[in-house]
């Protein structure tokens, strides 16, 4: 094992007031009511992480991590609103209304005790749990930039590893050994991605050479894990930018395989995919509520869509069943890298089974679709394939239409009096065989 990278006993660079921009507006009353307690009871109280990187840049950090010499016990003597979690290594949440505030003491990087029953064969830290002081909590936390520590005390900022002058510089810096710090954690490869597209940083040609070699470390990552990283990466409004990131670097082939596959040698997929992506951002951005179900729909849209014709091919079934049954067998497949929620999966699946029933536009069959429980979400996916060509126009204008028409117009629109032989002509664009109609 490399150890080059045993902490330095430098002291820290302290930057004060007068000389950073952090400002305590970027902060939460209540963050800053614990540092204040903490630091009147006598103990250390420092912000640490994203929260001081993102008020650096001036960006209203949402979540606020305290770093203190208490233990946890002695955080929660200070707070009667405080609660401890975690068994491995106990954290204090302070609550105030909705809002939590995590309170962690020091710790001592795995890297610093010598003996080596903390790393897996793979180099993964598998023990992290010693208290330690803020020298030393320092050389665990991953890039520079979020190895920032302001401190309560005088209002400084505490930068052990240059993370300032990064920030500055909009580099995204791992400390210590890229490639180590990558075996010991490879999810820290994701992050790298994460923050490079959300604060618009370059990763260092080190870090992009180490992810290169250490892709192949995912698979290694708790599927549960990974679910909660993909959450991060792709509702945080970067999507689009996080996903062009994440196959530039090798990394999303690793998270979804099949999707991955398909995009390689299907343009059309490629164009939905980021439709899809760009139409994320822009809820995010608008504040509006985004499911995962809905994307994880669009990435395994095409790798169904083909199950499900080979499916077909060989037995006979509803294109409809088809898709579900398909749904079910990639997400199965995928499920061993990234595990989806079934509130997920279930529901995904009936977005996509529904798609075929966008094509009957007449009769009880037709109207029936307007109150499945699915049906909005069904829409929006299939309002998504007509914007980029896949779906046609005509389809989608009608099933837009419908939705504001009254219960009169709808029974028209659906031809539901209509006599067999006086059929009007359907509004359909005629790419998928119609159903017959009972
Ligand atoms: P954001 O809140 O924008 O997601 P963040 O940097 O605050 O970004 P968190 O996941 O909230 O990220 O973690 C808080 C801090 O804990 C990080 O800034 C970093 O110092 C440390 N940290 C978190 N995850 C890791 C990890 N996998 N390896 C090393 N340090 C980590
Ligand atoms: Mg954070």
């Amino acid at each position: 094992m490399n150890n080059s990278r045993t902490p330095s006993p430098d002291a820290p660079k302290i930057i004060p007031r007068a000389e950073h921009n952090v400002s305590r507006d970027e902060f939460s009353k209540s963050a800053l009511k614990v540092l204040y307690r903490l630091h009147k009871a006598g103990y250390q109280a420092f912000l640490v992480g994203g929260c001081v990187r993102d008020a650096m840049l001036v960006l209203h950090p949402k979540d606020f991590d305290v770093a203190t010499n208490a233990t946890p016990e002695e955080v929660r003597a200070l707070f009667g609103n405080c609660r401890l979690i975690g068994r491995r290594f106990r954290l204090a949440h302070v609550r105030f209304g909705r809002e939590i505030i995590e309170v962690a003491t020091f710790r001592a990087a795995a890297i610093h005790a010598h003996d080596d029953g903390q790393h897996d064969h793979e180099g993964r830290i598998i023990r992290d749990n010693v208290y330690g002081t803020i020298d030393e909590d320092v050389w665990r936390r991953d890039f520079t930039c979020n190895a920032l520590y302001y401190n309560i005390a005088d209002f400084s900022v505490w930068d052990y590893v240059g993370g300032v002058e990064h920030v500055k510089q909009k580099r995204l810096v791992l400390i210590g050994d890229p490639e180590q710090r990558l075996r010991e954690d490879p999810v820290r490869m994701l992050r790298a991605v994460r923050f490079a597209a959300k604060l618009d940083f370059t990763i260092d040609p080190p870090v992009v050479d180490a992810i290169h070699h250490h892709a192949r470390l995912l698979s290694n990552v708790p599927a549960a894990r990974l679910f909660d990283e993909f959450l991060k990466m792709f509702q945080a409004g970067h999507a689009e930018r996080t996903f062009n990131l994440l196959r530039e670097h090798g990394l999303f082939a690793e998270m979804f395989p099949a999707t991955e596959q398909e995009l390689a040698q299907d343009n059309d997929f490629a164009h939905f995919v980021a439709a899809a992506l760009q139409n994320t951002d822009r809820r995010v951005a608008a504040g509006k509520s985004v499911t995962p179900m809905f994307l994880l729909g669009v990435f395994f849209w095409v790798p169904v869509r083909e199950l499900a014709e080979r499916i077909r091919s060989e037995e006979k079934m509803s294109e409809s069943q088809a898709l579900s049954l398909a749904s079910y067998e990639i997400v199965a497949q995928q499920q061993r890298r990234i595990s989806i929620p079934r509130r997920f999966t279930v529901p995904m699946r009936e977005m996509l089974s529904l798609q075929p029933r966008f094509a009957v536009m007449r009769g009880k069959r037709g109207i029936k679709l307007l109150d499945h429980r699915r049906f909005r979400a069904a829409y929006d996916f299939m309002a998504l394939l007509a914007e980029v060509g896949q779906v046609d126009a005509a389809t989608e204008k009608f099933w837009t239409e419908v939705q504001s028409q009254s219960a009169a117009e709808r029974a028209a629109s659906f031809q539901m009096n209509a006599q067999p032989g006086k059929r009007r002509r359907s509004r359909r664009g005629g790419r998928r065989k119609q159903p017959q109609e009972s």
